[in-house]
């Protein structure tokens, strides 16, 4: 899951006893914890693809508005892509911390 403030993802958080394996992956819904600072989920797939699936489509509807999917191989930013709520592709910028 994504923590953030806004539209700004802050920390990545590994649900506990997530589930994933070659072609698949899954998480117990009731291991989330009830946090407001939670905006979103990522996960990736186990090829060039990063748009979402059905399933995918649904699991945004039901837990935040910003999902981040990873294709492989994950090399930099370009390889992210980044959906709201409904599936519609979003624009994802890297922040850089202020020295
Ligand atoms: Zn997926």
């Amino acid at each position: 899951m994504l923590r953030g403030e806004g539209d700004t993802i802050t920390e990545i958080l590994v649900i506990p006893e997530s589930l994933y394996g070659e072609g698949f992956s899954s998480i117990r819904s009731y291991h989330i914890p009830l946090d407001k600072t939670i905006i979103g989920s990522v996960h990736s797939h186990p090829s060039r693809n990063n748009k979402p699936s059905e399933e995918d489509l649904i699991h945004f509807s039901q837990s935040g508005r910003i999902h981040l999917i990873v294709r492989q191989p994950a090399l930099d930013i370009g390889d992210i892509a980044c959906y709201d709520s409904t599936g519609r592709i979003m624009q994802l910028l890297k922040k850089t911390k202020r020295q």
